[in-house]
């Protein structure tokens, strides 16, 4: 304590007061001491100036000092109170300490090393308590400001799910709207589909060249729109949860030979190879062969639209545990690793703009991607800018309807992986075993 300490001196009694003051000259303590005689002055000196430490004179069955003692706590007036009493007991001490005093002196014992002690300790407490004081303040302050951040968070929280409500009902809404408008217009497209074809019929070609060519025409962009419509009914029942899976027992390289062999006249007019092996010991799967095949088509139409030369391969093989492979890889145009997670989504290209060079509706992927996760599957995309693509999928043999997956990647790396679902139910389907010599490398 290098500073000057500034201290009050309260005793009625003259002689302790002199006591008091000559132990703390002796102990050299560096002071500023005032005295008062009267106690009923102390509150009004304390309330006015600031002093470092207060000894108050105390004798037993004093009221009025402890009552003092008290509203001095009590008040705003910080400062270390040290009672010297002249009475050696302990309950006496206790009750002061009780009142608000920071420590206590026996008259009996005033020396200058006793008094020195309990004025530094006197002080080293108060300010410690001063500190836990202002600490407790403060984190009772944080804690007021947590209250209030986190009312405000349930509040932002609240408008979120209001604002999340409305959304999936305006999704649910336009959902509907697009299964409604596609169903409808799939009756006219399929009446002009089917007029065009009879009309094209030799037995009743009475009809120009130029006729039978601008019917034709008609008939080919009938086929593509409603090829269109149809991929817009299938997303928009996939969303909502409404597209059903007719599982049955087929022969999976059949249904790819089949998709294959519709594409092969596409592939050819941009002079692209089509090769396709078929790997497999026991070719009979438990799955929809319809939406097999579509996602052949969809991925074979892929990559015959984004490859300009080279080859297209399509591979089924066998897999551990039960499962099979069904692989799509081209040498086309290829796809850049941040686009992989966004093709899946529904309406998304990695050329969005208006002038684009590809047509396509963007849903072909966000429709595999909703099949196989219901057929339990995973979808793994290999693919590195003007080389080409890989799409794998991972099927168990045997589906299992009620299966639902989950959007997990399951690994990136520097090759790309994504997969669009993780599936481990296992059927309870049987598959006999049937030897089938896959042909190889057809073309
Ligand atoms: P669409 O083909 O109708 O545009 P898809 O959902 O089938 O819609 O594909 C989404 C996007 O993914 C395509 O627009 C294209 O940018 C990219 N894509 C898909 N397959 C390939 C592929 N084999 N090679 C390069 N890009 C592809």
């Amino acid at each position: 304590m290098e500073d000057t300490l500034k201290i009050l001196v309260v005793d009625d009694d003259k002689v302790d007061r002199m006591a008091v003051r000559c132990a703390l000259a002796k102990a050299g303590i560096q002071m500023e001491l005032s005295e008062l005689a009267d106690g009923n002055d102390a509150f009004s000196i304390l309330s006015t100036t600031a002093y470092d430490c207060v000894f108050f004179g105390y004798r037993l069955l004093d009221r009025d000092r402890l009552t003092l003692i008290q509203q001095l706590r009590s008040s705003d007036i910080k400062v270390p109170l040290v009672v010297l009493t002249g009475q050696e007991d302990e309950p006496t001490a206790v009750k002061l300490l009780k009142a608000g005093a920071t420590d206590y002196l026996f008259k009996s014992r005033i020396s200058p090393e006793n008094l020195a002690q309990v004025l530094r300790s006197a002080i080293r407490v108060y300010r410690a308590e001063m500190q836990a004081a202002l600490a407790k303040d403060q984190l009772r302050e944080s804690h007021e400001q947590l209250i209030r951040k986190n009312q405000e968070l349930e509040r932002q929280q609240q408008q979120l799910q209001m604002q999340n409500l409305k959304l999936s009902e305006a999704s649910m809404l336009k959902l509907h709207f697009l299964a409604t408008m596609s169903h409808e217009l799939r009756t006219p497209m399929n009446a002009i589909i089917g007029f065009s074809q009879i009309l094209l019929r030799p037995k009743l070609s009475q009809l120009t060249h130029q006729q039978a060519d601008m019917i034709e025409r008609i008939l080919n962009n009938g086929k593509h729109l409603l090829m269109l419509i149809n991929e817009v009914l299938d997303f928009s029942k996939l969303e909502v949860g409404r597209l059903d899976l007719k599982a049955e027992r087929f022969d999976v390289s059949k249904v790819t030979n089949l998709a294959v062999s519709e594409m092969r006249s596409l592939a050819e007019s941009k002079n692209l190879s089509l090769l396709v092996q078929i790997d497999l010991q026991n070719s009979l799967i438990y799955n929809d062969p319809v939406r097999i095949k579509q996602i052949l088509i969809n991925l074979l139409s892929n990559a015959i639209k984004f490859t300009e030369s080279g080859e297209i391969w399509v591979e089924v093989k066998e897999l551990p545990v039960n499962r099979v492979a069904i692989i799509v890889r081209d040498t086309g145009i290829g796809i850049a690793a941040r686009d992989f997670k966004h093709i899946f989504e529904g309406f998304r290209q990695v050329d969005q703009t208006l002038t684009r060079k590809y047509p396509g509706t963007g849903l072909g992927l966000a429709i595999i991607d909703s099949l196989v996760r219901m057929m339990g599957g995973k979808i793994f995309l290999e693919s590195k800018l003007g080389v080409g693509s890989m799409f794998k999928i991972e099927l168990p043999r045997q589906i299992i309807l009620s299966s639902v997956g989950a959007d997990v990647p399951l690994k990136v790396d520097d090759k790309m992986v994504f997969s669009s679902s993780q599936n481990s139910h296992h059927s309870s389907y049987e598959v006999r075993q049937a030897s089938i010599i896959s042909p190889k490398f057809k073309l």
